[in-house]
Formats: C-alpha cells, sequence, structure tokens
C-alpha cells in the first residue's frame, strides 16, 4: 500500500487467496507485471472459472495445495546446494501428492491452460520413492540416512549400537577372570576407556593389566583387548559418519538431475495455487468473469472497488462504466468526499486485475486490451532531490503525455491542483486537450475546477460526470452514485466540518467565501459591462443611444416653452387689450419661442 509499503488494504491482500508461499508469490508477479495477450489472459480467466464454479472442486483443491511445501524456493536452495535435511523431507512429502493434483487437473480442469499444467506434472515416482528410502524423516533421531538403505553404513550402526553391549560383556569376563568383583570399565574423553581396581584389590592384577594411573585409594589399567574394542568403536563412529554424509551426498546429486522437471513442477504448482487464490476471492466476493472486445471500449456495469468495498462499514455503492470512442474523455466533479477517487482507481483496478488473469468485481465487464494504465494521483514531493511536489506531478504528467497511447487507459486526480488557481486550470484543459485530441486515450479525469466541463461543449467524445450528493439542512449526504452532469459545487467547507474543524474556523471561511462570491459577482457584472463598451458592435449602440438622449433633452425644452406659451395666453384679458399692448405681447412670444 502507498502508506507503509505494507500488505494491509492493498489489492494483492484482496487477491491473495494461495495456500503456498509459492502461489502468493506468482500472484504478486502476476500484479506487478500484467498481461497483454488476450488469448494467454482467457485461458487463465478459464481455469478461474472452472474452480469458482464448484465449491467441492474448490475444497478438494484447497487440501491438496495447503499440504505443499514451498518447493520452488526448496528447488532453489537444492540447485544451490544449500538445501538442508528437512528441505529434502518437505520435497518428498510434496512429490507424494503430487499425482493427485495432477490427477485433479486432468478431471476438473478441462481448459488449456489445465492441459499445459497438468503435462508439467511428469512422473516423479522415482525421485518420490529414492527420497523415502533415503532420507531421514523421524525428528527424533540424528542421522542423515535411514537406516536399511546402504549396507555398510547399517553394519557400522549395529557395531556402535552393539558396542556397549560389548563393553559389558568384557567387564564380566574380566572379574571372573581376576576375582575382583569391585571392578569396572569406565570412560572419559582423556584417556578413553580403562579398567578400575581399588588398592585392596591391586594384589589381585594379573600381569597383562597394563597400570594407566593411580588415585587416591584406586588403580586405572587398560588392556589389549579393551584397547581393540576401544579402536573399532572409534573407527566405526568416524566410519559411520563418512560413509553417511558420503551416502547423503549421492543422494543428493541424484535429485540435482531431477531438476529441471522440479522447476517445471513447481511453476505449475504455483500457477494452479495462484489461480486457486483468484477463483476464492471471485467466489468469496462475487466478482463476474470479465470479456474483451476489439472496439476499444471499456463497459463496466455495477463495477465495485475491491479494497475500498472489503474495508468500509456501510455497502459499497457499485458504478458504471461507458468509456466508448464516442465518450473517450470522462470530466468527472463532484464534492470532496464524493467518490471521485475511489472511482477512477476502480476503473483501473478492474482492468489491471482483467489483465492478470483474475475475475473482476462488477456484474458484467466488457474491456479493451490496454497497453498500459497511466495514474497521477494523489501528491509527494522528492525534496531530496530537488523536487517539489508540483514538479514531481508535472513530471508524472509528462510521462503520461509522452508515453501513452490510444491503447492506454489514462487516471488523471486533480491534476493542476499543486499551483496556483489560473495556471493550473490552464495546464489541466491543455492535458486533457492533449489527451483527448492527439493521443485518443481513454481517459477519466477527476476535478475541482469546474470551469473544465465547460470543455464537453468543445467535443462530443468529452463528457462531463459528477458524483451525486444531497444537501440536508447544513450538512451534506454523499451518494457516491456517478451520473451525467456537471456538479453543483465541492462542498469543502461542508467536508471540513465532517474533518471536526474547529467551528470557528469554519464560521470565517463561510464569510470569507460569502465575500469571495460577491465580489467574484461584482468583477463578473464589471467584466461584461466592460467587455461590452469595448466591443465595436458595441460602439455602436452607445453611440444611437447618445444621439437619442440628445434628442429628447431637445424635445423636452421644446415641449416647456409650448407650455410657457399657452399658460401665458391662457392668463391674457383681451377685452382691455390696447392695440400697442396686443403688439408687445406677441413680440414677446416670438422672442421666446426664439430662444427656446
Ligand atoms: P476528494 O475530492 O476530497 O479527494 P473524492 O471525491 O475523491 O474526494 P474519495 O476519496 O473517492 O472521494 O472517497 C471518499 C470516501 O468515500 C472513500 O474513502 C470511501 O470510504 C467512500 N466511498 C467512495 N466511493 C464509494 C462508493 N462507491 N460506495 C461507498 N463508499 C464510497
Amino acid at each position: 500500500n502507498n502508506q507503509d509499503g505494507g500488505r494491509k488494504n492493498s489489492l494483492f491482500a484482496v487477491l491473495d487467496h494461495a495456500k503456498t508461499a509459492m502461489g502468493s508469490r506468482t500472484i504478486k508477479k502476476w500484479l506487478l507485471r500484467p498481461l497483454v495477450q488476450k488469448n494467454i489472459i482467457t485461458q487463465r480467466h478459464d481455469v478461474v472459472d472452472a474452480l469458482r464454479s464448484n465449491v467441492g472442486t474448490l475444497q478438494q483443491l484447497s487440501e491438496l495445495l495447503g499440504a505443499l511445501a514451498d518447493i520452488e524456493r526448496i528447488i532453489g536452495r537444492i540447485a544451490l546446494r544449500r538445501a538442508t535435511l528437512l528441505d529434502y523431507v518437505a520435497l518428498k512429502d510434496s512429490l507424494a501428492i503430487t499425482p493427485t493434483i495432477k490427477n485433479f487437473i486432468q478431471q476438473q480442469l478441462a481448459t488449456r491452460l489445465g492441459t499445459m499444467l497438468h503435462e508439467k506434472i511428469v512422473d516423479f515416482s522415482p525421485l518420490h520413492d529414492l527420497l523415502s528410502c533415503s532420507i531421514n524423516d523421524d525428528n527424533s533421531r540424528s542421522i542423515l540416512i535411514k537406516p536399511g538403505y546402504d549396507y555398510q553404513l547399517d553394519k557400522l550402526r549395529s557395531l556402535l549400537e552393539n558396542g556397549q553391549q560389548a563393553i559389558l560383556q568384557l567387564e564380566q569376563q574380566e572379574i571372573a577372570r581376576t576375582g575382583i568383583t569391585s571392578l569396572k570399565i569406565g570412560y572419559n574423553h582423556i584417556s578413553g576407556y580403562y579398567l578400575e581396581v581399588t588398592q585392596a584389590n591391586s594384589e589381585k592384577v594379573p600381569p597383562d593389566f597394563i597400570h594407566q594411573q593411580t588415585l587416591a585409594n584406586r588403580k586405572r589399567f587398560v588392556t589389549q583387548a579393551l584397547k581393540d574394542l576401544e579402536r573399532d568403536l572409534l573407527r566405526a563412529q568416524n566410519e559411520l559418519e563418512a560413509i553417511e554424509a558420503d551416502v547423503f551426498e549421492r543422494v543428493k546429486r541424484e535429485v540435482e538431475t531431477y531438476l529441471p522437471s522440479l522447476r517445471h513442477l513447481a511453476q505449475s504448482l504455483a500457477t494452479l495455487d495462484a489461480l486457486f487464490g483468484f477463483a476464492i476471492a471471485a467466489y468469496e466476493y462475487r466478482y463476474c468473469k470479465p470479456t474483451f472486445n476489439d472496439q476499444r471500449t471499456i463497459t463496466i456495469t455495477n463495477g465495485r472497488h475491491p479494497v475500498v468495498e472489503q474495508n468500509i462499514n456501510a455497502a459499497f455503492t457499485p458504478n458504471d462504466t461507458q468509456l466508448a470512442t464516442t465518450a473517450s474523455t470522462w470530466i468527472i466533479t463532484g464534492p470532496n468526499m464524493g467518490g471521485k477517487s475511489t472511482y477512477l482507481r476502480q476503473v483501473a483496478l478492474i482492468n489491471l486485475m482483467a489483465q492478470c488473469g483474475s475475475f473482476v468485481p462488477a456484474e458484467t465487464a466488457d474491456l479493451s486490451l490496454l497497453d498500459r494504465i497511466f495514474t497521477r494521483i494523489g501528491s509527494g514531493d522528492n525534496v531530496a532531490e530537488g523536487k517539489s511536489t508540483f514538479l514531481v506531478e508535472m513530471e508524472e504528467t509528462a510521462t503520461i503525455c509522452t508515453q501513452a497511447t490510444k491503447n492506454s487507459l489514462v487516471i488523471l486526480d486533480e491534476v493542476g491542483r499543486g499551483t496556483s488557481t489560473f495556471d493550473g486550470m490552464a495546464l489541466a484543459q491543455a492535458i486533457i486537450e492533449f489527451i483527448h485530441h492527439k493521443i485518443q486515450a481513454r481517459c477519466l479525469f477527476a476535478t475541482h475546477y469546474h470551469e473544465l466541463t465547460q470543455l464537453a461543449a468543445t467535443s462530443t467524445s468529452i463528457v462531463n460526470y459528477h458524483t451525486a450528493c444531497k444537501r440536508l439542512n447544513d450538512t451534506v449526504v454523499f451518494l457516491h452514485k456517478i451520473i451525467p452532469g456537471v456538479a453543483e459545487g465541492s462542498f469543502g467547507l461542508e467536508v471540513a466540518k465532517l474533518a471536526m474543524m474547529p467551528a470557528a474556523v469554519v464560521q470565517r471561511a463561510a464569510t470569507i467565501l460569502k465575500n469571495v462570491h460577491h465580489l467574484q459577482n461584482r468583477a463578473h457584472q464589471k467584466t461584461l459591462f466592460d467587455a461590452a463598451v469595448s466591443s465595436p458592435q458595441a460602439c455602436d449602440h452607445h453611440a444611437q443611444l447618445q444621439t437619442l438622449e440628445n434628442t429628447v433633452i431637445h424635445l423636452q425644452k421644446e415641449l416647456d416653452g409650448a407650455h410657457a406659451a399657452l399658460a401665458k395666453l391662457h392668463a391674457l384679458d383681451c377685452a382691455n387689450l390696447t392695440p400697442k399692448q396686443a403688439l408687445d405681447f406677441l413680440w414677446d412670444l416670438t422672442q421666446n419661442s426664439k430662444t427656446n
């Protein structure tokens, strides 16, 4: 896993149901090196299918594999001449099961790969017989070679085992000959075997007793017969060790002649165990058998994330995927915690699992063979090598842009977040455009830059999806469902609340957010206005408006003048007016209308 490099919460942990260490290693190897040849992949799928469809079969194989040792490693040690006695015993025990496994494969796995596995398990009965007869498998005895395998060894062993008896016999003979009832034969590491008599009996000691040592009230002697017996016992012991090593060496050399076929056997059993592990995962977690099409389409119904579904307390919400040439780039928006990253990874993992030979966590999966899966996920720096977080992000994305092909799957999670908003957004858009138009790889791009969703308007095969959620009072409920369209927002503050951020921080953030939105709106309006007045079309409208406005002002003035003249006419007392006054009145009226 990404946290501590361990097995916990990893895809390997989910899939590794192998019974032997060599099976587990094979699964790990397959996950690290997925296949790109369809026929080899489907051969693995067929075996998993045959195993998964019958619980009894699985149970039977489980017992057989469970009795196997890690013969792959044992064979390695044998080849390096580092194998111990226990390795040979384990090899012998494993060889005892192989005929049953071979038979099982023949009966239950009538598939192409099944036949290949069967062929690699040849008849090892001569080797098994050799190991059974020669190698000591009795823990309670510290010997290498079993009794009954080598005549010379057996003879020496019997001599040694009877040696003690011979000493006792000699002791009895000397007591009878000398009449010294307290005479004893003893042994120490310095002088070996000796005859011991008390001082009181030293008179009775015969002349052929050779004096060796005098102690406080005892004397020690040897005789020629005792010396001969001791020499025979010692020689037998040394000879036994040398002969046993020799016989063991002969057995080892004989085993080495089987190494090439043993390697095939180990490979076959490790493969079978790995496929058994896949079958158990498929059975236990309800995986489906994937198929492959040649239309570069990835269609998954009710896909699940294999690791997340095992580790969450709630039920996992399955999601569909339809990455076709008509919808090859998905821009996925949605709230934080909405399930974007999970979805991205789930699609990648389903493809990876399928190309390893495993069944996949989905209801159905019709996939297209990928040459590579590229991901740009999470953030990490490498300051020791002078690389900042953003530089690492850009380097990884650059690798994708230069190495991906139209047969690749590209998973990009929030690319462009490590720099300023506008730089990041610009880069993100350029990267999507490049991958979509130039590389034409299938791409899932999760982002919080909602502006990027406008790219869907530029190409029919760029589509928008989002993770559904529901606002409930002042909190958000994540539905974890991927549906078409653009998300309402990112709900960052709500997620901060879920993360138990102090209320004061969340409130302050809410205020800042309000202000930012307000400023953004005003800036937006001003931008619209500026754009309007600065465009050539808008200039025309502006001039026309101005002319219109001047005309209105002018008309208003004329109207005001007419109103004033009318008011004066109404107020005139024509009956009492002299001709001179009438002429003056008319003069004023015409002068006023001119000035207006
Ligand atoms: P952010 O934008 O903050 O990175 P995100 O949208 O990428 O968030 P994820 O990290 O994918 O969200 O998901 C958050 C958590 O939601 C997961 O750890 C998992 O517990 C849960 N989750 C995601 N998808 C599902 C699902 N389909 N069903 C159930 N739970 C899910």
